[in-house]
């Protein structure tokens, strides 16, 4: 499909589909091309009150449905999204400027993650039984209370896949949702989104607003019971503490800057071509794409020979097919951020192994994949997010100084580690202070785990998706506990002398049975 025959369907899409009432329109730009892809529609703070209004008018029905119906729901928009699957690669692409296979990825993930919820929903949230403080005599349960309406606030990186990791589990638990996209990623999520309207999700229980992020942002997170927030650490923060002020809670999915590991025991070759991939995925605007590698000094001859071939013979390009490796970035602005980092980095000494330089005759964004040694700590690329395909080589002696060097960052968001020995490897993640740790990968290991937990340490981010942390964020829990009646609390002050004996020894004896 040409970018002007999907600009037209789209905005059509866009047009019924989004919360936008001001009247007003921003321009997207198709990144293959530079050219205006659509208009879309502008939303206000007003938009964002009334779609949280109706928004929980359809939860209380969505609730009642019980979770036997949330399942169906969740698995038949599984197959939608698969189904469609052609025509979503397409809109990403344009949206993007990722390449197909990249693209893939997204939907891959995406359902993924629908699978994973419609499917342990009701047994993660399923009223259990727990420990009663005093045996007998009290018996006790934990139940789970939807929060509402959960606001969600997502970037242009990965519109998709970081839509439903949050978006879905809030539905399968019984809430609302009102997510506000980032004007270039609206067309992907839309899209998305209509498969699961088509398989029975009320179009008014997921809203979808766009506009300016102080705004539109605030008023998501001011409307909602709790906010889920992907995007860079500055926003975060004041993502953060806005709903702190309303105790509202928060997951805040931040930024990184993510380092390699490769130990003296790998097949350097084999350790680049992973290297490789997870360096220039989307073009490395991927919060856990790697940034930094530490290699030991016995291999890193090797290793960086061998890297900066792989880099030398990527295909890059803007096809709507599986024929390219690389594409292109997704702005003007992240083409300047890049290429200022590396003209940083170079008129301050670093040499550039491969690429540096913007690609114009593919297209207006793209730029080489990055390759450099002899990056130091007074260069932009050496401790902040490029958020683009730049890395840096570094050579160590030990493997205790790469740990070292790996951990000395504000950043804690995932990291990788090449060894001929899992083992070995499981001992080094032991001590990498991120959320995630990939051993022989870089980071679609632990990203496509989606029953494991994913989420930053230190300014990366709060909080974590996926898995059962991953729901059990959208949900109050509650205690319900009752006197059985088979003995009676003591109720006075001479009851109470007269029991404490007895609650003396039950204490010592539940410690001597080492009960929880
Ligand atoms: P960004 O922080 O500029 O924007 C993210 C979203 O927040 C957008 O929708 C934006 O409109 C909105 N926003 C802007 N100001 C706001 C405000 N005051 N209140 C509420 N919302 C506001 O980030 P970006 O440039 O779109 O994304 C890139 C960053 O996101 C990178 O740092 C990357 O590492 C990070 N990221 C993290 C993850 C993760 O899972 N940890 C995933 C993807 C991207």
């Amino acid at each position: 499909m040409s970018d002007t025959t999907l600009a037209a369907a789209l905005t059509a899409e866009l047009a019924s589909d989004l919360t936008a009432t001001s009247g007003t329109t921003a321009t997207v730009i198709a990144p293959f091309t530079g050219q205006p892809l659509h208009e879309v529609p502008v939303s206000t703070a007003a938009d964002v009150h009334d779609a949280y209004a109706s928004a929980r008018i359809a939860q209380v029905a969505w609730l009642a449905s019980g979770p036997d119906h949330r399942r169906r729901v969740l698995l038949k928009a599984h197959d939608l999204l698969l189904e469609r699957r052609e025509e979503l690669l397409d809109i990403l692409q344009t949206e993007s400027g990722k390449t197909r296979g990249q693209a893939f990825e997204e939907i891959f993930q995406g359902a993924s993650v629908t699978r994973y919820y419609a499917v342990s929903a009701k047994s993660v949230l399923k009223t259990r039984r727990r420990r009663a403080g005093i045996p007998i005599v009290v018996s006790t349960r934990v139940s789970y209370k939807p929060k509402g309406a959960i606001g969600v606030i997502t970037p242009w990186n990965y519109p998709i896949a970081l839509s439903l990791m949050d978006v879905i589990p809030a539905l399968a638990a019984g809430n609302a949702v009102v997510q506000k996209a980032d004007n270039q990623g609206a067309l992907s999520i839309l899209a998305s989104r209509r498969a699961f309207i088509e398989a029975g999700v009320p179009a008014a229980l997921w809203a979808v607003v766009v506009g300016p992020g102080d705004e539109v942002g605030n008023a998501i997170v001011d409307g909602g019971d709790y906010v889920c927030f992907t995007g860079s650490t500055p926003t975060g923060t004041k993502v953060g503490e806005r709903a702190a002020k309303a105790l509202h809670g928060a997951s805040l999915e931040l930024g990184g800057k993510n380092p390699m590991i490769v130990l003296d025991d790998v097949n350097p070759a084999t350790a680049a071509a992973d290297a490789l991939f997870s360096v220039i995925s989307s073009m490395g605007q991927l919060c856990v794409s790697i940034e930094r590698i530490y290699v030991q000094r016995s291999v890193s001859i090797a290793f960086t020979d061998a890297l900066a071939e792989r880099f030398g013979s990527i295909t890059q390009g803007g096809a709507l097919d599986y024929s390219t490796d690389v594409g292109s970035l997704t702005s003007q602005a992240q083409l300047e951020r890049v290429q200022a980092q590396v003209d940083d980095a170079v008129a301050k000494g670093a040499t550039v192994l491969a690429g540096g330089k913007p690609r114009p005759d593919l297209g207006p964004y793209f730029f080489e994949p990055t390759l450099m040694t002899g990056v130091t700590a007074d260069m932009e690329c050496f401790a902040h997010e490029t958020f683009g395909p730049l890395v840096a080589v570094h050579v160590v002696d030990t493997e205790d100084e790469a740990i070292d060097l790996a951990n000395a960052s504000e950043f804690g968001l995932n990291a990788s580690v090449f060894t001929g020995s899992v083992a070995r490897g499981r001992r080094v993640a032991d001590r990498i202070s991120a959320g995630s740790v990939n051993i022989n990968e870089g980071y679609r290991a632990s990203f496509s785990s989606v029953d494991a937990p994913m989420g930053g340490m230190k300014r990366s981010g709060l909080g974590r998706r996926n898995g059962p942390e991953g729901i059990l964020r959208f949900v109050e829990s509650r205690t319900v506990a009752n006197a059985t009646g088979l003995l009676t609390l003591p109720r006075t002050g001479a009851e109470l002398q007269q029991l404490t004996g007895v609650m003396l020894m039950m204490l010592k004896a539940l410690k001597a049975l080492r009960r929880r």
